[in-house]
């Protein structure tokens, strides 16, 4: 199969801005930043995304995650940080090859270029369909 473009970052064949590096994960500058500071956290093991991802490989990254969004928020001193991580091609993945966005958040949009609106719409359910679901997750752990 084809090599992502994060596979090819991660063998040296495309160049890139690192953040960090280890045994496990690398790190690196988003080409394409939606704020001043948005960086990338990859497992070097190749997993699609999150759903076909190995404990092992998500404890690697999930390590490391704090250390480098503290390395940001020193940077900038940015007010807030988002991380995201998209699953599938609905979700706004682009990229398959699993990656964690860390997303410095400005109240000084302009000299950070923090244009990101994020809608988040709320819903009320009942207690009934509350349970409905809770019990078609969890039967599936
Ligand atoms: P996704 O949409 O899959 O969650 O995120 C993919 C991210 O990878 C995007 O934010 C995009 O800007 C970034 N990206 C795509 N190609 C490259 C590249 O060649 N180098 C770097 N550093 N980032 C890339």
């Amino acid at each position: 199969m084809e090599k992502t473009i994060f596979e090819k970052i991660i063998d040296g064949e495309i160049p890139s801005y690192k953040i960090y590096e280890d045994e496990y994960v690398y790190s690196f500058l988003d080409v394409f930043p939606i704020t001043k500071g948005h960086t990338l956290v990859i497992p070097k093991k190749h997993s699609r995304n999150i759903l076909d991802c190995d404990p092992e490989t998500a404890a690697n990254i999930g390590r490391v995650l704090p250390k480098i969004a503290n390395a940001v928020k020193e940077a900038y001193n940015c007010d807030g940080i988002n991380i995201f991580q998209n699953n599938e091609e609905y979700a706004g993945q682009s990229v398959f090859h699993l990656h964690f966005h860390i997303v410095p958040r400005y109240k000084d949009k302009d000299t950070n270029f923090d244009n990101l609106e994020i809608a988040w719409p709320p819903q009320k359910l009942e207690p009934a369909d509350f349970e409905k679901i809770q019990e078609s997750i969890v039967k599936n752990l």
